[in-house]
């Protein structure tokens, strides 16, 4: 059984892309088949997987998309990364096949098809989305069993969770019904300010009723700046800080729902 988990926020720079890849490689370490989906045109799940030239890549997400379009045979061009985790990378060339799926019939449901075809090879497939609610994060909540929700802990982070949510419920009506959320994971924390425990405490008061909300908060740390330069995860690059300490506890607690 293969669990499709979409990484999902409209809001930029709240930790998404860090997020896949260091649950992503957690899993792995875990012994678990995982294949990461950049689904940003920015690439930069691709970049920080070491992969430093998306836009020469033959085959992306981009043009996995145009064949299934186009009903042909999908290419393969799944890198490899040396921590165990599979790729399939993302370059500007989604921007306009975004816009050409407008005119597509089942539009929400051409990265369902993919993902469909790759199920039997994994056991966790990683969507990291685009910061927007456009077609394409649409796609990829029309074939996730859950998403999950990285969200600043900052007030005005919070702005917007109440957008997230609402298009979540409609995708849940209207495309996929299994849909659920994964949980809300609170990042760049700073634990020592009152302004950050403010912000949890508003999170759980606010959601806690209806979203799970995980255990485990991401701290602050530039440890966590340098790893998208170094195309490692940080379980590599600072193996015993306080950061690879909080993605392992967050992958315990996604394997963890599976035995709920
Ligand atoms: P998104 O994918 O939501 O746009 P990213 O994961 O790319 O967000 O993170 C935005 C920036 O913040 C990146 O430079 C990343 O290295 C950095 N970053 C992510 N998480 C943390 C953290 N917990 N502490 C410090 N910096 C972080
Ligand atoms: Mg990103």
């Amino acid at each position: 059984m293969c669990k499709v988990i979409a990484v999902a926020n409209m809001k930029g720079g709240v930790g998404k892309t860090t997020t896949a890849v260091n649950l992503g490689i957690g899993l792995a370490m875990q012994g678990k088949r995982v294949l990461l989906l950049d689904c940003d045109s920015q690439g930069s799940l691709t970049s920080s997987l070491g992969f430093r030239k998306p836009s020469v890549l033959e085959t992306s997400i981009a043009t996995i998309m145009a064949a299934v379009i186009a009903e042909e045979e999908v290419p393969d061009g799944i890198l490899h990364h040396p921590e165990g985790v599979d790729l399939v990378p993302s370059n500007e060339g989604l921007k306009g096949i975004e816009l050409a799926l407008v005119n597509v019939m089942s539009r929400e449901l051409v990265l369902k098809e993919y993902v469909s075809q790759m199920k039997n090879d994994y056991d966790y497939i990683l969507i990291d989305c685009m910061p927007s609610l456009g077609l394409m994060t649409i796609n990829a909540l029309a074939c996730a069993d859950s998403v999950l929700i990285p969200v600043q802990a900052a007030k005005l982070a919070l702005e917007g969770l109440q957008e997230l949510l609402r298009t979540i419920s409609h995708i849940r009506k209207k495309i996929n019904q299994r849909l659920k959320i994964e949980g809300i994971l609170l990042t760049m924390v700073n634990p020592r300010t009152r302004y950050a425990r403010e912000t949890m405490e508003m999170l759980r008061d606010s959601y806690g009723e209806n979203v799970h909300i995980f255990q485990e908060y991401i701290p602050y740390t530039v440890r966590l700046e340098e790893t998208p330069a170094e195309g490692i995860s940080i379980y590599r690059h600072d193996s015993r800080g306080k950061a690879a300490m909080a993605y392992q506890a967050l992958t315990k607690e996604v394997l963890d729902h599976e035995n709920r």
